[in-house]
C-alpha cells in the first residue's frame, strides 16, 4: 500500500501538477477538464485554493493524487468534488 512519505526520499517530480508540464501534457489536461460542463465546475478560487493544497500534499506524484488515481486538476475541478483524505 502507497503511503504519503512512500517516494519522499527519491529525485522526483513532486508538487507538480499537469499545467507545469509540456505542451503536450498540458493537451492531455484540457482534454480531461474539457468534459466537466462549465456549470458543474467549482469557481476559479476555489479550484486554485485546491490546487494549492495538493501541491503541498504528499499524496501528489507527478501530478497525480496517489490516494485516487486521478490528475490532481482533474479530480479537483467538480464543484461538488472532495479530495479523498479530507485536505479540501
Ligand atoms: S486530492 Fe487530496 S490527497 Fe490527493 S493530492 Fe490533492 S490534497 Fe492530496
Amino acid at each position: 500500500m502507497l503511503t504519503e512519505n512512500h517516494y519522499n526520499d527519491k529525485k522526483i517530480c513532486r508538487r507538480c501538477l499537469l499545467r507545469d508540464f509540456a505542451e503536450e501534457d498540458r493537451k492531455v489536461l484540457r482534454k480531461y477538464l474539457e468534459r466537466i460542463r462549465q456549470e458543474d465546475r467549482a469557481e476559479d478560487a476555489e479550484y486554485e485554493r485546491r490546487l494549492a493544497v495538493c501541491r503541498e500534499c504528499g499524496f501528489l506524484f507527478e501530478a497525480t493524487c496517489l490516494a485516487c488515481g486521478c490528475y490532481a486538476e482533474f479530480r479537483a475541478l467538480p464543484k461538488h468534488a472532495r479530495c479523498p483524505k479530507k485536505r479540501w
